[in-house]
């Protein structure tokens, strides 16, 4: 059964994108079949993977509302081990439509039901709100990675995404617990990036991942290619950065095994 995890954070260009399909292609390199799903209206993860959201017929929406079986919208991506469920604009209405549906909020975790003995992974690249599909995102999910921004302000809104947390840990999903705080956009020179990194890790502790994502041109780049960052160029350090995140994870759920940690390249 796949472990799923949301990658969550209700500000918008924190690296939830970025981590979900650069963690899900290093998961997928290492060999644990993976599938991406694509909360977001923005279908910035089905882009990123080489797909055109508006040729797109079919969402984890469709799922959601039974109009479509999980299993017959997958896609094969370019990655062997990478699959994804896209997303389209249609999303947006989701959210209203599906506020009268009965069960409204486990929706998504009956669609990943279908299909999760299929996959070792599945990672949710949820959208930048705390809205009805976030929140069925967050209600599937096993774990959520809570990605943080090197900068200015990183720690705002962070308060009122753990208490949603608490909230569906308390009423829809008592399982759910946080994988991981995982710092994003680091760079090194710069004094700021250093102090976020100070204050994260005093206020958070152990929930803070090892491993740092540091800002790296070949990251931004990689999504213009539609390609993960490591089929764009596996030693760059965005690259080499998003697999180490892969086997802290894998470690941590105690799945790393000898031969995984000598890696990919
Ligand atoms: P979100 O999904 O949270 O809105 P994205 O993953 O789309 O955030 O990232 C926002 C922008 O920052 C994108 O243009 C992305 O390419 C860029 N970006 C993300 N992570 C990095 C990084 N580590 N180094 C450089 N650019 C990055
Ligand atoms: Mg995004």
């Amino acid at each position: 059964m796949g472990k799923v995890i949301a990658i969550a954070n209700q500000k918008g260009g924190v690296g939830k994108t970025t981590t979900a399909i650069n963690l899900a292609a290093s998961l997928a390199a290492l060999e644990f079949r993976t599938l991406i799903i694509d909360a977001d209206p923005q279908a910035n993860s089905t882009s990123g993977l080489g797909f055109n959201p508006q040729e797109m017929q079919n969402s984890i929406y469709e799922c959601m509302i039974e109009e479509v079986e999980t299993g017959d919208i997958i896609l094969e991506t370019d990655f062997p081990n990478l699959h994804l469920i896209p997303s389209h604009i249609d999303l947006v209405g989701a959210e209203i439509e599906m506020i009268n549906l009965k069960d409204r909020e486990h929706r998504m975790k009956a669609a990943i039901t279908e299909v999760r003995q299929q996959y070792d992974f599945i990672v949710i690249d949820c959208s930048p709100s705390l809205g009805l599909i976030t929140i069925n995102s967050l209600t599937a999910a096993d774990s959520v990675i809570i990605p943080v921004q090197c900068e200015y302000f990183a720690l705002e809104g962070l308060g009122k995404l753990l208490n949603t947390i608490t909230i569906i840990q308390s009423r829809l999903n008592t399982e759910l617990i946080i994988e991981g705080i995982l710092l994003t956009m680091y760079d090194l020179r710069l004094r700021l990036s250093n102090q976020v990194v100070t204050e994260v890790t005093n206020h958070f502790q152990s929930l803070v991942f090892n491993t740092i994502i540091p800002r790296n041109v070949r990251i931004s780049e990689a999504p213009s290619y539609g390609i993960p960052v490591m089929a764009q160029d596996a030693e760059s350090k965005g690259a080499v950065s998003y697999l180490n995140l892969a086997r802290e994870i894998l470690e941590k759920n105690g799945l790393l095994s000898s031969d995984k940690q000598m890696g990919v390249n």
